[in-house]
């Protein structure tokens, strides 16, 4: 059977099954801590650590192979500010989407109270200094030991340049890098097998502990996120491909559907890394040159999905409080929600710790977080998969400017497939 099928049946039965679980059986009871607390934990736990444990090697091979030919044409410069241009771009257009449509919607006007006293510290946002100074790493292996996305890819990017200007020995370590890729882009499509089971153990776990019945609660407010995930989603990255990658958006959605679907069940940028990085290479058709640099990027600092929910979380909570905020007071919120979205680390729930920053910066209360906490597991998954797809789509575009795009691998429906 095709995998996409079987991660959607491991997701849906993954749902029935923790949502029997939520209904039918006390938290306490042996069966529910057996199944839920060992079994499903577990299983959901080694698939993420399964995923995660390749994204720093991913990153720094995949990396340096691409700026090892980018180095030599000289083309990193322009490359890194189309991407970082777009991200930027297409971050405020979703903050001023969800802006717009929260206006209309105007989901928080009789919401009811709080359910939790929010006791978060207000984040304020870092100095400019500091952020760039602390991408420059000063000690490779303590970055990659740490994660530190931004500095791995700032080592990547000197070391792979380096390589393209050491003449014959930088030869030999491309091509010993070359090989390491290869490998590790077999060790990915292995692990895609297994996503089927990995995701029903997490969805399984998770609808266990988080029922629906908070969305009653909150129905106008979760429906104004996920519709504007939706309507970005569909009009946004739809008009962005068209326009300037000139390519046919349903086909792109169609063969981001693997990455997407676990973004959705591990509600992660960053550990769904290795499954989009392959995707967007292999099946979407970005040379390696491209997708290297820009989907690692992506999955660090561009969160479209996230800004959305920040958009319409801040008039929300506005509307709420009965505040009236002025238009200048709504640009605020578009230029630190892209902020903060560049800001939010790509885990589960950090969007909502970031969302302090935005409600500081004009002046709405932090206890407000309160009001929407119950539903936000549910549309983390879902702002996921939106940060996930515009990370590919703006790679998509990125390369077709570079003349980066393998039209062949777009077109053809079988490339980089995996089949059992
Ligand atoms: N879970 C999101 C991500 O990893 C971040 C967030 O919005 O909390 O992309």
């Amino acid at each position: 059977m095709n995998l996409t099928v079987r991660i959607l049946i491991g997701m849906v039965a993954g749902l029935l099954v923790g949502t029997v679980f939520h209904v039918g059986f006390d938290a306490d009871s042996a069966v529910y801590q057996f199944l839920v607390e060992e079994l499903f934990d577990a299983g959901g736990k080694l698939f993420l650590a399964s995923l995660k444990v390749m994204v720093v090697p991913l990153v720094l091979v995949s990396l340096v192979c691409g700026a090892a030919s980018l180095g030599a044409t000289g083309r990193i410069g322009a490359l890194g500010g189309k991407t970082i241009g777009l991200y930027l771009l297409t971050t405020a257009m979703a903050v001023t989407l969800a802006i717009g449509v929260a206006l209309i919607v105007s989901p928080g006007e009789g919401a009811a109270e709080p359910a939790v006293k929010v006791v978060y510290e207000a984040k304020q946002p870092p100095s400019i200094k500091d952020t760039l100074v602390d991408i420059f790493p000063t000690n490779p292996v303590m970055a990659m030991a740490e994660g530190k996305m931004l500095q791995i890819i700032v080592f990547a990017l000197l070391l792979g340049v380096a390589i393209s200007r050491a003449g014959a020995a930088g030869e030999r370590v491309r091509s010993a890098f070359e090989a390491i890729n290869d490998v590790l882009m077999a060790l990915i499509r292995m692990l895609i097998q297994v996503a089927p089971y990995g995701v029903f153990f997490l969805m399984a776990k998770l609808f266990a502990t988080v029922g629906f019945e908070e969305i009653g609660k909150l129905l106008a407010y979760f429906l104004t996120v996920a519709g504007t995930l939706v309507l970005h989603f569909a009009l946004v990255y739809s008009a962005l491909l068209v326009l300037l990658a000139r390519v046919n958006p349903l086909t792109y959605f169609k063969k981001m559907r693997e990455p997407m679907m676990v973004a959705f069940s591990t509600s992660s940028s960053g550990a769904t890394l290795p499954v989009t990085l392959r995707t967007v290479e292999r099946r979407v058709g970005v040379k390696n040159e491209v997708a290297s640099f820009v989907i690692p990027l992506g999955a660090t600092i561009n969160m479209d999905g996230t800004a959305i929910m920040q958009g319409v979380a801040t008039v929300f909570i506005a509307q709420f409080y009965g505040i009236d905020l002025t238009a200048s007071q709504y640009l605020m919120v578009v230029v630190t929600a892209t902020l903060a979205s560049i800001g939010t680390a790509a885990v589960p729930g950090v969007g909502l710790v970031m969302l302090t920053m935005v409600l500081t910066q004009v002046g709405l209360p932090v206890e407000g977080i309160g009001l929407i906490i119950g539903v936000d597991r549910l549309l983390d998954m879902m702002r996921t998969a939106v940060n996930i797809t515009g990370d590919g789509a703006v790679a998509t575009i990125v390369a077709r400017s570079e003349g980066q795009l393998d039209e062949a691998v777009f077109a053809d429906p079988e490339a980089g497939r995996v089949i059992d």
